[in-house]
């Protein structure tokens, strides 16, 4: 068993436990996200046989794993991890130490710090390989060897959700800066003093393009009176919380105010994006996450005009889309890191290869 100092941050999927079983033939792929856990089984032939989903245990990591065994067990008979699953490929969204096996910051799953990671999954897995990738990093490998950027050399995968976060893949490989942290630009200060975010700073991007953005908004937007007798405002004035999905959808059935709301959304992220694109000239940006991938059209439409107004002229040659895999980008990332990694210990019988896209 090899345990390599990383953080949840790590560029490049690893081992952190156990050693593989060829006979159990599928791969899991999971990606905890703070509001759902998403988990793939893929068998050797990158086929999706089992995508499985439900709410992350915002109280505990370990009653989170114990959920993922269970539902393997579902698809598989009551198997145990072990019996069927040759590899795991797993994102977190926190920051990790592996060397002293705690989870050191989690924003969005505030609970979750101090508790164990390795320890969990050795006792709840059956000591099953894991590989340890970030949740966006996943959704870029994904995209790179599976969605719209297989043919990039220059692209980044911007995820929405109820955080914000972005994969790098620039001059043909993926880059995490020194600490494996670039691309939190979901941290970068957007408003000096602003809202607090769940990383201790205050003003952060991703305080203003979220859900939790997107709830305040509402309440402003009701307090004003400018919308009259609005459903939701009805509902807001009642005391009912009104979730990002409800203003979504609001939005799906022509609600001015949800309308309104989205568009505040798009003005902001396509503020960030125009940054990003002048900072690195990629070739493609792809938007991922539940807020853009639920979102009406008129979304990227927004975002496309608040970074085309925010690009010089000649600058802005970035084809903006929305990925076509959704949430499978991640669990397609996962699935290819493991794959890899496996084969690779299995050729050379010592450490795993990094991603050959490297
Ligand atoms: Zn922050």
């Amino acid at each position: 068993m090899v345990f390599v100092r990383t953080s949840a941050g790590a560029r490049e999927a690893r081992f952190v436990l156990g050693g593989w079983n060829t006979l159990a033939g599928h791969i899991l792929s999971v990606d905890i996200g703070a509001t759902s856990t998403v988990m793939g089984i893929f068998d050797g032939d990158a086929n999706l046989r089992h995508k499985l989903k439900f709410p992350t245990n915002k109280h505990s990591f370990r009653e989170n794993v114990k959920e993922i065994k269970r539902r393997i067990a579902q698809c598989f008979g009551g198997s145990s991890p072990d019996q069927v699953i040759c590899g795991m490929g797993l994102g977190l969204p926190v920051l990790y130490d592996e060397q002293t096996d705690i989870i050191q910051k989690a924003a969005n799953l505030p609970q979750w710090v101090d508790q164990r990671v390795k320890l969990v999954l050795e006792a709840e897995m059956n000591n099953i390989p894991v590989c340890l990738l970030t949740d966006v990093y996943a959704s870029l490998l994904g995209e790179k060897m599976f969605g719209a950027a297989k043919h990039a050399s220059h692209f980044v995968n911007i995820c929405v959700g109820t955080g914000l976060g972005m994969g790098m893949f620039l001059s043909g490989s993926l880059y995490g800066g020194a600490n494996n942290l670039a691309g939190a630009i979901g941290h970068m200060t957007f408003r000096e003093g602003g809202r607090p975010c769940g990383c201790g700073k205050s003003g952060c991007v991703e305080t203003y393009v979220c859900g939790g953005y997107m709830e305040e908004l509402l309440r402003k937007k009701c307090a004003s009176g400018e919308y009259g007798s609005s459903r939701l405002c009805d509902a807001v004035q009642r005391g009912e919380v009104i979730s990002s999905f409800e203003i979504i959808k609001g939005a799906h059935a022509n609600d001015q105010l949800c309308i309104d709301i989205l568009n505040e959304i798009g003005h902001n992220l396509g503020l960030v994006i125009a940054d990003v694109i002048l900072l690195l000239d990629p070739e493609l940006v792809i938007l991922n996450g539940g807020v853009i991938i639920n979102s009406p059209p008129f979304l990227i439409d927004k975002i496309k005009k608040t970074v085309d107004a925010n690009v010089f002229a000649g600058a802005n040659t970035a084809n903006i889309l929305i990925s076509t895999l959704g949430e499978e980008a991640s669990l397609y990332g996962h699935y290819w890191a493991v794959r890899n990694h496996l084969a690779g210990s299995v050729s050379s019988g010592s450490a795993p290869p990094a991603i050959a896209q490297r």
